[in-house]
């Protein structure tokens, strides 16, 4: 999946996972890709580093 316009404000992205369809953006919501992936990065989502993806949420890392 990839990472698209926030529901809410279609400037905003979110990041979703390929797997579960959880979603993840930024509190407050950002259209910066490299602070999504950031934070995304520390909340456990492994992937690909660039808005195509794929990406995995860390439920579904540790899921395997
Ligand atoms: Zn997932």
């Amino acid at each position: 999946m990839t990472a698209i316009p926030g529901d809410q404000d279609p400037s905003t992205l979110q990041l979703i996972c390929d797997n579960c369809g959880r979603t993840m953006l930024l509190d407050p919501p950002s259209a910066h890709w490299w602070s999504l992936w950031e934070q995304a990065l520390i909340a456990g989502w492994q992937g690909f580093n660039r808005r195509v993806g794929p990406h995995t949420c860390a439920h579904c890392v540790d899921g395997g």
